[in-house]
């Protein structure tokens, strides 16, 4: 019979919160594993274990875990009975075919009521091994490394474990809204919030009909592949083009993106009442583009009073780029798309815009008016993973 054995790591460290913790993460395992032959998701002694009947799905339930965040790692385990000769017998059956330079047993007696003590468990199934294939050992830079378990009714043994994405289980780290464009970045910083276990719903501002719908898309397709580690997230689509054309009106070239900027985040602050999230998400990467400089991000982020978290502040480029391409937002991020504020952007932007001047920038402009229509022509829409397709709900934000 197979299982899955996973194991978490910080999960471990979360004192008398870890039952709290710990039944988040087998929850949302089984909700992950939705649809495909699992029998039992039991957490046992510092581990998760997943029964499933069908070996063949094992691809598919390893790109699942693999995303879901509060797994340290797991790997596809043979279950046994506590019998050590048994064991070491079905290991020996199972050892791949082909020659290994060098191997370790490594034993883990999670209930020490079983009676044998762990270096000798390693030595007697080492022994069987080494007399089955003549394989040298190397203990402390093995090429080859056979777990052996053994949990309170049963063992498990397996040879190859597969990376988790690490962080804390979904829902335990509160509620965020994440301010996504269609581009490399705020996938990530949105992407890192989730990893720790935050639900984040997201907002996207467009400039549809004015440009195509791409960018819509683009961030319907980003949440569709983000949703994979939270399993359901909400998108609000919010029409930008307007307020982009009264800005174009009344504020000097210098001063718009910092002001689009800043009418975002409002707008985003706005929904967030209804999402009830505890705080705004941007991509923002100190120096990046003109509009991240440290004076810039500190007046677009004065109008926010819920926090702004900015959880890529301090990244390169070529890291968050890394991140993009192993969540696999890259891909998406990269098709080309008018942005919304391309079309609207001076080609000189401030990078020193002072409070004064754009606080007298936007008194042109109503402010709150325009911040209420932009909340009443969003569209909400619904993303769940796995299984169903994105559901769509063009209401009011409050309806979902
Ligand atoms: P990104 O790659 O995330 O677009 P960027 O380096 O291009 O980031 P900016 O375009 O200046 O930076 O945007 C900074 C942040 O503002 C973004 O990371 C995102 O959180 C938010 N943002 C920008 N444009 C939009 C948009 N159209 N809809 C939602 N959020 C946006
Ligand atoms: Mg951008």
């Amino acid at each position: 019979m197979s299982a899955v054995v996973l194991h978490y790591g910080e999960l471990a460290l979360k004192g008398r919160n870890r039952l709290w913790f710990l039944s988040a993460l087998t929850r949302s395992v089984r909700a992950s594993l939705r649809g495909l032959k699992v029998r039992q998701v039991r957490s046992l002694i510092g581990r998760i274990v997943v029964t499933i009947d069908d070996d063949s799905e094992w691809p598919e339930v390893r790109e699942r875990l693999a995303c879901l965040p509060g797994i340290d790692n797991f790997a596809l385990a043979t279950r046994m009975s506590m019998d050590l000769d048994a064991i070491a017998e079905a290991i020996v059956r199972d050892l791949p075919e082909r020659p290994v330079p060098s191997f370790r047993v490594r034993a883990r007696r999670a209930d020490k009521r079983f009676p044998v003590p762990t270096p000798e468990i390693e030595r007697r199934i080492g022994a069987r091994v080494q007399a089955a294939r003549g394989w040298p050992v190397d203990l402390s830079n093995p090429a080859f490394v056979i777990t052996v378990e053994f949990l309170t009714e049963d063992a498990y043994y397996f040879f190859e474990r597969t990376d988790g994405t690490g962080g804390l289980p979904i829902g335990t780290g509160g509620r965020t809204l994440a301010l996504l464009s269609g581009g490399i970045d705020s996938p990530v910083a949105a992407w890192r919030l989730i990893r720790r276990g935050c639900r984040t719903d997201f907002v996207h501002f467009h400039s549809y009909p004015i440009l195509s719908n791409t960018s819509q898309e683009k961030a319907r397709e980003l949440v569709r592949l983000l949703t994979r580690s939270q399993l359901r997230s909400r998108l609000f689509l919010v029409p930008f083009g307007g307020i982009q054309q009264q800005v174009v009106v009344s504020v000097p070239p210098a001063l718009r993106v910092v002001i689009y900027r800043r009418m975002m985040l409002r707008i985003a602050e706005a929904l967030a009442k209804t999402t009830g999230a505890q705080a705004l998400v941007t991509g923002d990467a100190v120096g990046q583009v003109a509009s991240q400089t440290i004076e810039n991000l500190a007046v677009v982020g004065s109008v926010a009073s819920l926090p702004l978290l900015r959880p890529l502040v301090g990244m390169d480029k070529e890291e968050i780029t890394r991140d993009a391409q192993r969540i696999g937002t890259y891909a998406v991020s990269i098709i080309p798309d008018e942005d919304c504020c391309t079309l609207f952007t001076p080609r000189y932007p401030s990078t020193r815009a002072s409070a004064e001047a754009v606080e007298a920038a936007e008194r042109a402009l109503d402010v709150s008016g325009l911040v209420d229509a932009a909340v009443a022509t969003a569209v909400g829409e619904v993303a769940v993973f796995p299984g169903r397709p994105a559901r769509i709900a063009p209401t009011v934000p409050e309806s979902l």
